[in-house]
Order: C-alpha cells, then sequence, then structure tokens
C-alpha cells in the first residue's frame, strides 16, 4: 500500500474494518512511521475526551456535597422557609431590574437588596424554632407586598414626572 490510508485509521482504531482491511492497514503501519504516529495522535485525542467525559461527572458530586452542607446547617423544614427567603429576595431584585432606566432604579435597587437580606438575616436565626416559622412567612409575604405598593407608587410617580416633562 503506498497511499496513506488515513480516513481508515480511525475505523481500524475503532475495530471496525473487515480483515482484508485491516491487514492492509497494519502491514502499512509496519511501514510507516506517519501513519504510527497519527494512530498515537488519534489514541491520545480519544485519551482526552474520555478523560474530560468523565470530569463532567464532577458537578454531580458538588451538588451532593451542597446538599450536605443545607443539611447539617439545620432541621429539614427550616429549609423550606429559607429557600422562600432566597427566593422572594430574588422576585424584589428581578421588579428592581424591570424597570432599570427609570430614575427610581437604584433606590429600589437598594430597598429590595436591603428587604431581602433583612427577611433572610432573621430566618436564618428563628427558623429553627417550629413555632415561628409561620409567622416569618407571613412577615415575608408582607415585606413583598410593602415592596409591590411601594414600587407601583414610585412607577406611578416617575410615569406622572415623565408625561408632565413632554
Ligand atoms: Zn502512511
Amino acid at each position: 500500500m503506498k497511499t496513506h490510508p488515513e480516513d481508515q485509521l480511525t475505523a481500524y482504531i475503532d475495530k471496525e474494518l473487515g480483515e482484508e482491511e485491516r491487514g492492509a492497514v497494519e502491514n502499512h503501519l509496519k511501514e510507516c512511521p506517519a501513519c504510527r504516529t497519527l494512530v498515537e495522535e488519534i489514541l491520545d485525542m480519544q485519551q482526552q475526551l474520555v478523560t474530560s467525559y468523565s470530569g463532567v461527572g464532577a458537578p454531580r458530586n458538588i451538588e451532593w456535597q451542597v446538599m450536605q452542607a443545607i443539611d447539617g446547617q439545620g432541621e429539614a423544614s427550616s429549609i423550606g422557609w429559607k429557600g422562600l427567603t432566597v427566593s422572594l429576595a430574588g422576585l424584589l431584585a428581578l421588579l428592581a431590574w424591570v424597570i432599570a432606566g427609570s430614575p427610581w432604579m437604584t433606590i429600589l435597587l437598594i430597598m429590595a437588596k436591603s428587604a431581602g437580606v433583612l427577611a433572610y438575616g432573621i430566618l436564618g436565626s428563628l427558623a429553627a424554632i417550629p413555632a415561628l416559622t409561620a409567622s416569618m412567612a407571613v412577615l415575608c409575604l408582607i415585606i413583598l407586598l410593602l415592596s409591590v405598593y411601594f414600587l407601583r407608587r414610585l412607577l406611578r410617580t416617575a410615569a406622572l414626572q415623565g408625561g408632565g416633562t413632554s
């Protein structure tokens, strides 16, 4: 075989060639250092693929470690309320983001962040006591409603000001 069987090398490595083709490629590899190098490079690439693919499994372990850390922080009932608080803080931040561009954005963002951090801090210290979890939920709701109320007021004020100048 005078021509290099480059297109057959991958099939040769994957053992997909017939006996005749396989024998021809093996004979060529004995005489051709260039193709032997190519085969080694393909094998290296496949090894790297396997290595990087097995690395994809790492986040699963990280996720498990995070869950273990959360479990260690307190009883199961308090985790739900902590998650709720984080969700509320995210919602407030989203509300602030929605009206981005208005002059009130900075004020609202600070207000939303403060409410979220405050609620989270209170829950973090008290949520472990089951009797208080219900009132914590009410507090979260009040903070959310107040934030929405002020947001609407500020938006209306901003809209009125915008209409007056045009
Ligand atoms: Zn060759």
